[in-house]
């Protein structure tokens, strides 16, 4: 199975679970950008300084700082057996400075739920900040990160006006990226609705039957 794969859909669709889960089973790490950007921020280093109005904010790092970001984490050893992009890219410039980098992306899951369903699960969304690990929506009990015995804690940006603002981005400036993978015929499209153990059954069934497909 081809194992260097780029999750997209707007927040809140499971991209980062799914992309844990993905990770966990088939040993390649998982590169979320938001987290790299978030764990920038919380040890106070430059990087974070420039960043953290933009994601307070909603709006999306500029392309030139991401592309940085993305490049030196996959000049790591680790991503030699393939890996997994979790909210990068998201622009068009950033696709066409991956694809400058020579390294080919062999499949992206495009995960799509409801606008409405969405707002819901953000609103109701707790996660670790050490380690990421993301509670799911169907699952009350937890308080603490069952990896770490950190307290969960909600997103400083998972408040509403900032989630309408984080939607109306993804159309205007993730959503074209989607004709830009569709044409090269790498794109699965992965309804993202149901349990965490449906979705994730739905994506590696459906990169399965693709790779079937190829041979
Ligand atoms: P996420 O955790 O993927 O929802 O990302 C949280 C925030 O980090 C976003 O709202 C953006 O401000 C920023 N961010 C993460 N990934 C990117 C990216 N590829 N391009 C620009 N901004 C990003």
């Amino acid at each position: 199975m081809n194992r260097r794969l780029v999750l997209i859909g707007p927040p809140g669709t499971g991209k980062g679970t799914q992309a844990q889960m993905l990770s966990e089973e088939w040993k390649i790490p998982h590169i979320s950008t938001g987290s790299l950007l978030r764990e920038a921020v919380e040890s106070g280093s430059e990087l974070g300084g420039v960043v953290e109005q933009y994601m307070r904010s909603g709006e999306l790092v500029p392309d030139n700082i991401m592309l940085d970001v993305v490049k030196e984490r996959l000049s790591h050893n680790d991503v030699s057996g393939g890996f997994i992009l979790d909210g990068f890219p998201r622009t068009i410039e950033q696709a066409e400075g991956l694809d400058r980098t020579g390294i080919d992306i062999d499949r992206v899951v495009y995960i799509y739920v409801d606008e409405d369903e969405i707002i819901r699960r953000l609103l109701s969304r707790y996660e670790c900040p050490k380690c990421g690990y993301i509670k799911g929506a169907e699952n009350n009990k937890e308080d603490v990160c069952p990896k770490c015995g950190v307290k969960l804690v909600r997103r400083a940006d998972d408040d509403i006006d900032i989630i309408k603002k984080r939607l109306k981005v993804y159309r205007e400036q993730t959503e074209p990226l989607l004709d830009h993978y569709k044409d090269r015929g790498i794109m699965l499209e992965v309804d993202g609705n149901g349990t965490v153990e449906e979705v994730f059954r739905r994506i590696e069934k459906g990169l399965m039957d693709e790779d079937k497909h190829q041979e």
